[in-house]
C-alpha cells in the first residue's frame, strides 16, 4: 500500500460512517492540480544539478491551498499527494479557512551547500510561483526545509509579484514570521498529550515518555513535556537513541545536541536502538521522525498505552488496526500535530494585517484551538463509538462537504 491509499483508507472509514456517494467520495479524495516540474541548478562544482520538484494542491473548498515543502530524498509524487489530502482534512478538524496542498523537492539537503540549496529553492518557486501566493497556496516547513528556505522563499515570489510575506508562513521572526512558529507543532503536541491523558484521568506529571525524532517538532514536544513534569526516559533520531528510566536531562541533552548534531553518544543516558525505543514499555510513544514507522508487526511489538502521532502518516492502516483491536489510544496525525499550522495561520493573519502579535497571545490562541478541536472529536468519538482517527475525518470531511455545498459546484 502506498501513502496516498493509506489516507483514503481512513478517509472511507470515516465517510462509510458518513453514508457519502460514490461521486462526492471521488470528488473530496481528488486532488485539484498536481504539478511536477525540472528543478535544474548550477552545483558549486560547475555541473548540472538535476532535481524534481512537486507541488500538489489537494482541495481549496475553505479556503487556499496550505501545506509544507519538504526536500528530502524520498519526496515523489504519491507522498505529496498522500501530505497534501491530509493537510486538507487537518486545517478542516482544527476549523482554518484553509484546504490542503504539499510539495518538496526530491533532493538530499545534507548533500546540499547553502549556495545550492538556495539556488534549489529559487528555482522551485520560478517554476511554481503563478500558482502559490497568499490567496492561492501558502507553502510553509517541512521535513529539509526551514525558517531561511521560507525567508528566500518570500523573496523570490517578491521579484515576480511584489512585497507579500503572507505568501508563505515558517519565515525567520526578524523577517515577517511569527512568535511562536518555530516551537508550534511540539508545543501542541504537548497540550494534545496533557487533553487526551486528562480524558483517560492521567496527569503528565510523572508521565513516561519516549519520542522517534529528535528535530523541530521532537526536541519542543521534549522540552514542553517536561516542562509540565513528564518524565522523557527515551529519545532517537537518524543515528540512533539514548535511554534513561529516571528521565533525560533534556536542558543536558540539548547542549549535547547543539554540539553533536546527534543524540548518539550522550552521556546522561544508555545507548539503545531505534526499535528498542519504539517498543518500550511507556505510559505514551510520540512517533515525530518519518512517515510509515508502524506496520503490523511492530503495531504488536509496542507497549506503550497511548500513542501521539507527531510526524504525518506514521501509522499504516493495518498497524492502526491492530492498535485498536490491543485498546492502544491513537492521537492521529490531522489533530495531534496541526498546533503548526495552527500558528502558521496566525502568521498569515499578521503579515495580512502587518502587525505583530505577542509569543503569550500566540500560544494561548494555539491552546484554545487545539482544546477544542480534541474536545469536539474527543465527544463525537464517544457519541459515534469510533476511534479518535475516524471522528477527526469525520468532522473534516462534513466540514470540506459542506464548504463544497455552500460554494456551488
Ligand atoms: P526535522 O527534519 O526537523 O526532524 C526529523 C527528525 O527525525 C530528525 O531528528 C531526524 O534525525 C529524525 N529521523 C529521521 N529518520 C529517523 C529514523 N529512521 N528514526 C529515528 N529518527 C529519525 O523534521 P520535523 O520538522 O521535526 O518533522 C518531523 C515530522 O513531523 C515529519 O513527519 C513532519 O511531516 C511532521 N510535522 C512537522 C511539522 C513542523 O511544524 N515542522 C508540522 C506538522 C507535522
Amino acid at each position: 500500500m502506498q501513502a496516498f491509499e493509506a489516507t483514503n483508507f481512513y478517509f472511507d472509514q470515516a465517510a462509510k460512517e458518513l453514508d457519502l456517494t460514490e461521486n462526492v467520495r471521488t470528488m473530496l479524495i481528488t486532488p485539484d492540480r498536481e504539478v511536477r516540474v525540472e528543478v535544474a541548478i548550477e552545483l558549486d562544482s560547475g555541473k548540472i544539478g538535476n532535481f524534481i520538484g512537486y507541488r500538489v494542491q489537494h482541495d481549496n473548498a475553505r479556503g487556499p491551498f496550505k501545506g509544507g515543502l519538504r526536500f528530502h530524498p524520498l519526496v515523489d509524487q504519491d507522498e505529496a499527494r498522500s501530505l497534501a489530502s491530509l493537510m486538507t482534512w487537518k486545517t478542516a478538524v482544527v476549523d482554518l479557512p484553509y484546504g490542503g496542498a504539499k510539495g518538496g523537492v526530491n533532493c538530499d539537503p545534507n548533500k546540499l551547500s547553502r549556495g545550492e540549496l538556495e539556488r534549489v529553492t529559487r528555482k522551485l518557486i520560478e517554476k511554481i510561483h503563478d500558482i502559490i501566493g497568499p490567496h492561492k497556496d501558502i507553502p510553509a516547513p517541512d521535513m529539509g526545509t526551514d525558517a531561511q528556505v521560507m525567508a528566500w522563499i518570500m523573496n523570490e515570489y517578491g521579484k515576480y509579484e511584489g512585497f507579500q510575506p503572507a505568501c508563505v508562513t515558517g519565515k525567520p521572526v526578524e523577517f515577517h514570521g511569527s512568535a511562536g512558529r518555530d516551537a508550534a507543532t511540539g508545543f501542541g503536541i504537548a497540550i494534545i498529550t496533557r487533553e487526551v491523558l486528562s480524558r483517560l484521568k492521567r496527569l503528565v506529571a510523572g508521565t513516561t515518555v519516549a519520542i522517534q525524532g529528535y528535530g523541530n517538532v521532537g526536541s519542543h514536544a521534549a522540552r514542553c513535556l517536561a516542562g509540565m513534569g513528564a518524565r522523557i526516559v527515551s529519545v532517537s533520531d537518524a543515528y540512533g537513541a539514548v535511554m534513561n528510566p529516571e528521565g533525560i536531562n533534556i536542558g543536558e541533552l540539548d547542549r549535547h545536541v547543539a554540539v553533536s548534531r546527534k543524540v548518539v553518544g550522550f552521556k546522561g543516558g544508555d545507548a539503545i536502538t531505534n526499535e528498542q525505543l519504539l517498543t518500550m514499555s511507556v505510559d505514551v510513544l510520540i512517533p515525530a521522525a518519518l512517515g510509515g514507522v508502524f506496520d503490523r508487526e511492530m503495531a504488536l511489538a509496542v507497549q506503550a498505552g497511548v500513542i501521539v502521532e507527531a510526524a504525518n502518516g506514521p501509522t499504516w492502516p493495518e498497524a492502526d488496526e491492530v492498535f485498536n483491536q490491543r485498546g492502544i489510544i491513537v492521537v492521529p496525525d490531522v489533530l495531534a500535530n496541526a498546533g503548526g499550522v495552527v500558528v502558521s495561520y496566525f502568521e498569515w493573519v499578521q503579515n495580512l494585517q502587518h502587525f505583530r502579535w505577542p509569543l503569550e497571545q500566540i500560544q494561548r490562541e494555539e491552546e484554545r484551538k487545539l482544546v477544542d478541536a480534541f474536545g469536539e472529536i474527543h465527544e463525537l468519538g464517544q457519541r459515534k463509538g469510533v476511534t479518535l482517527r475516524t471522528a477527526a475525518f469525520m468532522k473534516a470531511i462534513a466540514r470540506v462537504g459542506r464548504a463544497h455545498v455552500l460554494g456551488g459546484m
